[in-house]
């Protein structure tokens, strides 16, 4: 960790920790300088969202659960920024999805590889794909190393759960037939826009949500779970968060109300 103490009552303290623990693991060459200006990127518009899992953040993770416990071959695919900061939840989704996680990187290095699958590794990960020469497959119409995937996971997976995905490479991978469940703060990304489930919340309070919604689910019949897929619509979920962006900055703008941040759904 750096050197700065952060006051428990400040008013950013849980902001001010994360961004911490991403600096923290870019000087373990974990994190990409990338990485952390994806961060800035997701933290505006969590912002806009009131720093709060929206409802229709909560029904997306739903769908979210029901694709990956009715997957045949599930893969979550690991950046740096998302080993930092969610590694353990990582781990206990893939356990009760019986999920492979495979390392992908948009900067992948060997270094990099080995540090996070030493993260994954110490938070109970049992084998992670996608490190050093197991990356040799490759993603059809994408380039150079960012195409390099593991050909025992994503390559073969029929869904495929990226929390903060670049667009091209989710394109890629819908193309490829995939199924992919993003998580997303941006809900204007090309990762978002293009996903099969788009969860648009932070990673940080949409992960733990999901392994509590797959541990709910789990002992639910398949004809429960099909109907909940059936009546999910991403364009639709999309469309409300957009939606619901606009209305709290019109209210704001209107009344001069101050945006309400917190837990719980909005
Ligand atoms: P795209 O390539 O999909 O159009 P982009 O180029 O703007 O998006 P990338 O760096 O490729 O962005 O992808 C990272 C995405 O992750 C961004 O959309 C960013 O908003 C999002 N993001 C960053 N941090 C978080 C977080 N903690 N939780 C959820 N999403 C996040
Ligand atoms: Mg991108």
């Amino acid at each position: 960790m750096t050197d700065i103490k952060i006051p428990p009552d400040h008013p950013r303290a849980e902001s001010l920790r994360i961004r911490e623990k991403l600096i923290a693991y870019y000087s373990e060459g974990m994190v990409a300088v990338a990485g952390l200006m994806a961060h800035g990127r997701g933290e505006t518009f969590d912002y806009l969202l009131g720093e709060k899992t929206t409802k229709s953040a909560l029904k997306a993770i739903n769908a979210a659960a029901v694709m990956l416990l009715t997957a045949k071959k599930p893969v979550i695919s690991v950046n740096g920024n998302t080993a930092a900061l969610v590694a353990e939840e990582i781990v206990k989704l893939a356990h009760v999805t019986n999920a492979k996680i495979e390392v992908n990187l948009f900067y992948r290095s060997l270094e990099r590889e080995l540090v996070i699958k030493k993260r994954l590794k110490k938070a109970g990960a049992h084998e992670v794909l996608g490190v050093g020469e197991n990356a040799l497959a490759k993603i059809p119409e994408l380039s150079s190393e960012r195409r390099r995937v593991d050909p025992n996971g994503i390559l073969v997976a029929d869904v495929v759960l990226v929390p903060l995905e670049d667009g091209d490479r989710t394109e890629a991978l819908v193309k490829m037939g995939k199924k992919v469940v993003a998580i997303d703060l941006n809900p204007l990304s090309r990762t978002a826009q293009n996903a099969t489930i788009t969860i648009v919340d932070n990673v940080v309070r949409a992960m733990p949500r999901l392994v509590e919604t797959v541990e709910k689910l789990k002992c639910q019949g398949k004809s429960e779970l099909k109907e909940v897929l059936l009546n999910f619509d991403n364009r639709k979920n999309l469309t409300e968060i957009i939606a619901l962006i606009k209305e709290s900055l019109s209210e704001l703008a209107e009344k001069g109300e101050t945006l309400s941040f917190g837990e719980s759904a909005i």
